[in-house]
């Protein structure tokens, strides 16, 4: 019998990639979508000689094809991290509401269910705290994080309209900082940028005081709670993330502890808009889901950092 398809555009990224292998030891047939902005092949490289894996280079925000039947779709094209997104602000906004829109088209013609990648920007610089699922936010629509955060904010209004309106059936995710193996060592998010610099015997850059919070999850436990919400039948927001809150200051600290190095940590000056806080309540994917983090950050950090240490030494051995 035909194996069922499941389509994850951002294939070739951080997210996606990681749920790419987990349809395929699921045993579906996917098919991974990405024009490779800021997805990699090195992400999926050890997938394409599989039978039951397909690549398609496609930018998503013109036009989504995919012959025969669709069981689910896992939308996770986006730029992801402030540099990136303050890079290619006109591409966030397009992927977020055209691709969106592109593919709830998709979903709806083949009768296929839709999961979208939302995020805890849709919390902005939160007044609340923890976040529910049910704060609706604190969002500068014109600021220079407003490109995603109101991306994911539309992509979340246009994925209820066509569950509402069509009946196409939606579930959406509010991703907390989430950190693994195949993040971008340069992708200027916090993680990859303090483990980079110890490794580099770089000093490590907080930026502002240090004094902001991060709650970081690790990827496979994201990945877990993505695939028993995608197999609920739930379709409100639900906050992924572990709320293992930590201070920004602290973290650095607990790197250069990781990383066994001497470095010293420099500050510069906090970006516009930076959130002062953040951690998820996670209630709702404990009731609804059974679902809760089971690594700690010093369990999650270690493969972390063997990922970044291989990948920081197969670069300069190119060079
Ligand atoms: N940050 C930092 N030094 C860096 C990169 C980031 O101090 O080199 C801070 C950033 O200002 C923010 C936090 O770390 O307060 C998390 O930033 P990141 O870009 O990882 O993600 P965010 O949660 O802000 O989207």
């Amino acid at each position: 019998m035909a194996k069922d398809k499941v389509l994850v555009t951002g294939g070739a990224g951080f997210l996606g990639s990681h749920l790419c292998d987990r349809f395929i030891k699921e045993g579906y047939h996917v098919i991974a979508m990405d024009n490779l902005i800021t997805g990699s092949l090195d992400n999926i490289e050890h997938l394409m000689a599989n039978p039951d894996f397909e690549y398609y280079h496609c930018d998503v925000s013109k036009f989504v094809h995919v012959p025969g039947d669709l069981k689910y779709i896992l939308h996770f094209a986006s730029p992801a991290s402030p540099i990136d997104y303050l890079k290619m602000p006109i591409q966030t906004l397009k992927v977020g509401s055209l691709g969106t829109h592109n593919l709830l088209g998709l979903a709806k013609a083949k009768g296929a269910r839709m999961l979208i990648a939302s995020t805890s920007e849709v919390y902005g610089d939160p007044l609340e705290h923890p976040q529910k699922e049910t704060y609706w936010g604190n969002v500068n629509p014109v600021g220079p994080r407003g490109v995603y955060d109101e991306a994911k904010r539309f992509q979340e209004a246009m994925t209820m309209a066509y569950h509402t309106f069509h009946g196409v059936e939606t579930r959406i995710v509010r991703i907390f900082n989430t950190y693994g193996p195949r993040m971008r060592l340069d992708d200027g998010r916090v993680l990859p940028a303090f483990i980079g610099q110890a490794l580099q015997g770089k000093d490590l850059t907080i930026f502002g005081d240090g004094s902001q919070t991060r709650s970081f999850c690790y990827v496979d436990d994201l990945v877990e709670g993505i695939y028993r919400l995608l197999l609920s039948d739930y379709a409100q927001p639900v906050n992924i993330g572990n709320p293992d809150e930590i201070t920004i200051g602290e973290f650095a600290e607990e790197i250069i502890r990781l990383t066994g190095t001497d470095q010293k940590v420099v500050y510069k000056p906090l970006p516009q808009d930076d959130p002062k806080q953040r951690r998820p309540d996670i209630r709702v994917a404990r009731e609804v889901l059974g679902w809760e983090p089971k690594y700690a950050r010093s369990e999650g950090l270690k493969p972390t950092y063997e990922y970044f240490k291989k990948k920081i030494l197969t670069t300069e051995q190119a060079k």
